[in-house]
């Protein structure tokens, strides 16, 4: 835990307390702060108080008292509305931050010059942030990955010297910490989401770029003109900007080009890494989270050796192109965390000879999206509610089956692709579809998927091929 002592002696009113709220209040309180924490959720309240927090209905409670309303991410500030307490914070006129905040106060504190690298976008947060990880564990750092992945980031260990903080931010994290200062703030891109809560793209935006513009070194990629307007205005401001690109080489910073990664510097260009055949960082997409976890690595001074070996030995998230086994030439793969036709696309990009299985509960549009990869695939297995609109899409141009359910698509697909002629053929978990018709996560979906394959006569997992 990192004991907060920046209230010491004050009183703070918590607000939220799930996981991030309650080690928040329980590091306020380890930190010497007079902590009131409440919840909407009763079962929530009597949980913290069960834990030794001080707990009380805030509505009763005068907020002029207090140093500050610390709120967690998930609570409105904005939009669609404030929250009561936000309400009774401004009327009080006192200060509103998350954990994020509190932690980067702690750290000017007690170790200013300790690394913390701090990463957000729209999409590839977590991969990103689990691959600096895992790039800095190789090189035999101590690390304490957290955030908005895993760790509420109070939870952690305190920031020192030879520690390096490797912490996911959300959008909502951001909102809450004014004063966010990373040694390394990486920004991977932006594109529309989470608009109930912030409003606007461009209000989305200016919190995101905060993470940047409070950093030492920040790291943008510049495929969207939301992050390259974002970059050109951390030139303005004198901060040391390295960009990221996927799409085009850049004079300055790391570009990706057929999954090989260049370093440029005004004057000298050359590759320092080559992502083929690194199944967990296949894809462009993967490129540019690559190219940022590279960036950040040399921003910090990490060694090349330990930074290729961390690369090639990256296991990937679960349910992300997670490759969870192979029987012969047939490898399966599950990208159950595709939740959307966006995301599917990236897992259709990635594959040529592709045995599918999608559907769920649909979204908006369906996959009318993904025509352009229909080529690529061989068959496709329907599941759940979306089976017959998808199937109604793919008519004509794709050899479909509405299989129904996980077992029956899983057993079905294993069946073809054997028998395809290809060297590789891929089946492919990526719905394009939330999971709640069938399963109460897209997490117990995939670990599903998972544990048919591994049922399948011949199966091997591949943690244990590798
Ligand atoms: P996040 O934490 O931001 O939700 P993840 O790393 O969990 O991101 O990836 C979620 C999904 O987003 C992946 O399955 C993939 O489809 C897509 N994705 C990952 N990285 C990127 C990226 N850099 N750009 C666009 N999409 C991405």
């Amino acid at each position: 835990m990192t004991p907060i002592t920046s209230f010491a002696g004050k009183s703070v009113a918590v607000f939220g307390l799930g996981g991030s709220g309650l080690a928040t209040a329980a590091a306020l309180v380890a930190g010497g702060a007079k902590v009131v924490a409440w919840d909407d959720n009763a079962d929530s309240v009597a949980k913290a108080a069960a834990a030794g927090i001080p707990t009380a209905d805030l509505r009763s409670i005068d907020f002029g008292g207090f140093g500050a309303l610390v709120l967690s991410p998930g609570v409105p500030l904005t939009h669609p509305k404030p929250h009561w307490t936000v309400e009774l914070a401004k009327a009080a006129s006192i200060e509103i931050i998350g954990d994020i905040e509190l932690f980067c106060r702690e750290r000017r504190a007690i170790a200013p010059r300790s690394p913390f690298i701090a990463i957000t976008g729209t999409n590839g947060k977590s991969t990103t942030t689990a691959l600096i990880a895992h790039l800095f564990r190789t090189d035999g750092w101590d690390v304490q990955l957290g955030g908005n992945i895993g760790t509420a980031i109070l939870s952690l260990e305190p920031p020192a010297k030879d520690r390096i903080h490797i912490v996911e931010c959300s959008s909502f994290q951001i909102d809450l910490a004014p004063t966010i200062d990373p040694t390394v703030g990486i920004l991977l891109n932006l594109t529309e989401d989470h608009l109930d809560r912030h409003d606007t793209m461009e209000r989305y935006a200016a919190i995101k770029a905060r993470l940047v513009r409070g950093a030492e070194t920040a790291v943008v990629g510049i495929d969207d003109d939301w992050c390259s307007t974002i970059a050109s205005d951390l030139d303005k401001r004198g901060t040391p900007v390295e960009r990221i690109s996927v799409r085009r080489p850049v004079a300055n910073g790391f570009y990706a080009d057929n999954g090989r990664i260049f370093e440029a510097d005004d004057t000298v260009v050359r590759q320092v890494a080559n992502l083929g055949g690194i199944g967990a960082l296949r894809g462009a997409h993967n490129a540019q989270n690559a190219a940022a976890a590279i960036a950040a690595a040399r921003a910090i001074g990490m060694s090349e050796l330990s930074m290729l070996e961390g690369l090639r030995s990256f296991p990937g998230l679960a349910h992300r192109m997670e490759e969870v086994g192979r029987i012969g030439k047939v490898l399966f793969v599950n990208d159950s965390k595709a939740t959307n036709a966006d995301a599917a696309e990236k897992a259709l990009a990635s594959f040529d000879r592709i045995y599918w299985i999608a559907g769920g509960k649909p979204k908006t549009g369906g996959i009318t999206s993904l025509e352009p990869y229909f080529p690529r695939i061989a068959k496709a297995y329907l599941i759940g509610a979306a089976a017959e609109e998808f199937a109604a899409t793919l008519a004509g141009k794709v050899d479909t089956v509405i299989s129904g359910t996980m077992d029956a698509a899983v057993i079905a697909a294993a069946r073809d692709a054997a028998q395809d002629g290809a060297a590789e053929a891929v089946v492919l978990l990526s719905p394009a579809c939330a999971s709640y018709d069938q399963y109460p996560n897209f997490e117990k979906r995939g670990d599903h998927f998972r544990s048919l394959v591994l049922a399948l006569e011949g199966a091997k997992a591949l943690v244990e091929v590798k």
